[in-house]
């Protein structure tokens, strides 16, 4: 079955066009992932949270989906840190990226195919600054390895910038002395005393920030691919360098489409420790802020737009939030009296159940067709509160046939493999099998019995059926389903009207 592509905007050509993956339904997304030196802040999640919506609806469309989202484990930044607090890179990095890990699973957030260390990688780095130092697109002064912008006739293509706007924004070190041109930059840096360096033919040092991007991606997906996502501040010098060393190392396109994710705004001005308005997910959380009603919030505004968190928009999710779990919990009651139809007023439930497949099915069109719009989730809510309204108007009508509420209750389901913030609360674990990464979601439930569920997908990876169905038994007994999906499973609590 094919897939009809949706439109988004692409940064590159600076329109809405169709997505064209290059070998549907596989789809090749490479997201910039953290700098692992500190916590991430609320700003930081409103892109992580972005690229989930967007992985999510993807999947929901039916494409095979590869998310990639590099950790930035080594740079300036992270080795000024770990000197001033006297731990290793390691210690350092994995602190930060527990926080990151805690973040992606309370907000909902399905983890990526893979998130490659920059520290993992060197060697292809290294390969790759060869290849442009033998096109002449490259050059090496006292150990540093500079990227020869002159040499790319391309450069300030994405960023669209005229030449003199094109000077890095980034300090001037020392170590970016000896430059031929103020817009050349660093693919490689000279190892200095107590800084961790790898060796490399032209002088043992660490990679430059926007190299380690090209040459993850490019080794993930090949030198062509389909995705590129990142934070609009990431558009120069960040990407647009990543264009510049790998499509004068390849001769070919780099990236067929890009995205960018605008900023959040707290109080309508920019987010910093100095201003005090600096905030994290676990400081919005010890506020009493619902983490679900966090996402809703993230999710809801259209992501080339600025977000700007205050306490009328947390207050304004928060009901957003409720008022979905207030209606999803009377459709299960509606659910229920309707599974009994001696209970039933015949007449009034078809007619009000007729009324609201008619309001579903107008609701199921604007959902998706706003989604396909460049990604409107802001379009796509509306649509689903129009129909929430609808539905709770034909509750308080009368009675609702069980074919309009069982329709209702499938298509809360399927939309809620995009939103994640519909459904009652859910937890979501991963379990690495022999390299694969499998994932399991579903609501709170037991660890004892969660641990089966695990167990279970283990079982199934490994080809023993045997011991999954006898696990499958024991959780059915427990009164808990389980399903399976491409990359994992889901367990759900048995329903009032599925219990035998
Ligand atoms: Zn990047």
């Amino acid at each position: 079955m094919s897939i009809k592509p949706p439109a988004l905007f692409n940064s590159l050509t600076r329109k809405v066009e169709p997505l064209s993956p290059q070998a549907p339904p596989n789809l090749q997304v490479y997201a910039c992932g953290p700098t692992v030196y500190d916590h991430p802040h609320i700003g930081n999640f409103r892109y992580f949270v972005w690229v989930d919506i967007l992985h999510r609806f993807l999947r929901w469309k039916g494409y095979d989906v590869e998310l990639v989202m590099n950790l930035t484990d080594v740079d300036d930044k992270i080795i000024a840190r770990a000197m001033e607090t006297g731990s290793s890179l390691a210690e350092l990095t994995g602190r930060f990226i527990d926080s990151f890990d805690r973040g992606l699973e309370t907000l909902r957030i399905l983890p990526a195919a893979a998130y490659p260390r920059a520290t993992e990688h060197i060697d292809e780095m290294v390969s790759l600054i060869e290849r442009l130092l033998d096109g002449g697109h490259a050059y090496v002064v006292d150990g540093n390895v500079f990227f020869r912008v002159e040499s790319f006739a391309d450069y300030g293509r994405l960023a669209r910038l005229q030449p003199d706007e094109m000077q890095t924004t980034e300090r001037v070190a020392t170590d970016e002395f000896g430059k031929e041109d103020p817009r050349d930059f660093a693919l490689w840096k000279a190892a200095r005393a107590n800084e961790p360096s790898w060796p490399a033919p032209f002088g043992d040092g660490r990679p430059g920030w926007h190299l380690e991007c090209s040459a993850m991606s490019m080794q993930f997906f090949g030198e062509t691919f389909d995705v590129h996502l990142g934070g609009a501040d990431l558009m120069f010098p960040h990407h647009e360098n990543e264009i510049a060393q790998s499509e004068a190392a390849t001769g070919k396109q780099f990236v067929r489409h890009w995205m960018h994710c605008q900023h959040l705004i707290v109080d309508g001005t920019k987010m910093s420790k100095s201003l005090g308005n600096f905030r994290t997910l676990e400081q919005l959380a010890d506020e009493g802020c619902d983490p679900v009603a966090i996402r809703y919030l993230l999710a809801s505004v259209h992501y080339r737009r600025q977000l700007n968190l205050n306490a009328a928009a947390l207050e304004q999710a928060h009901a957003s939030v409720q008022r979905l779990r207030d209606t999803s919990r009377r459709l299960d009651e509606e659910i229920t009296r309707a599974s009994t139809p001696a209970t039933l007023d015949g007449e009034s439930a078809v007619a009000n159940g007729a009324a609201a497949e008619v309001a579903l099915q107008r609701a199921q069109e604007g959902f998706a067709a706003a989604l396909d719009d460049d990604l409107n989730t802001a379009g796509a809510l509306g649509h689903l509160f129009t129909f929430v309204r609808e539905l709770n108007a034909a509750f308080d009508a009368g009675h609702v046939a069980l074919s309009a509420l069982e329709k209702t209750r499938s298509w809360f389901e399927s939309i809620d493999e995009v939103l994640g913030i519909f459904a009652a609360e859910s937890v979501s674990k991963t379990i690495e099998v022999d390299g694969a990464t499998l994932v399991a979601t579903g609501p709170p439930i037991d660890a004892a019995l969660c641990d089966r569920v695990l167990e279970r997908l283990v079982a199934r990876r490994r080809r023993d059926f045997e011991r999954a169905d006898a696990l499958r038994d024991e959780l059915t007994a427990a009164g808990i389903e389980v399903e399976d999906t491409p990359d994992g499973g889901r367990w759900k609590r048995h329903g009032p009207t599925t219990a035998e």
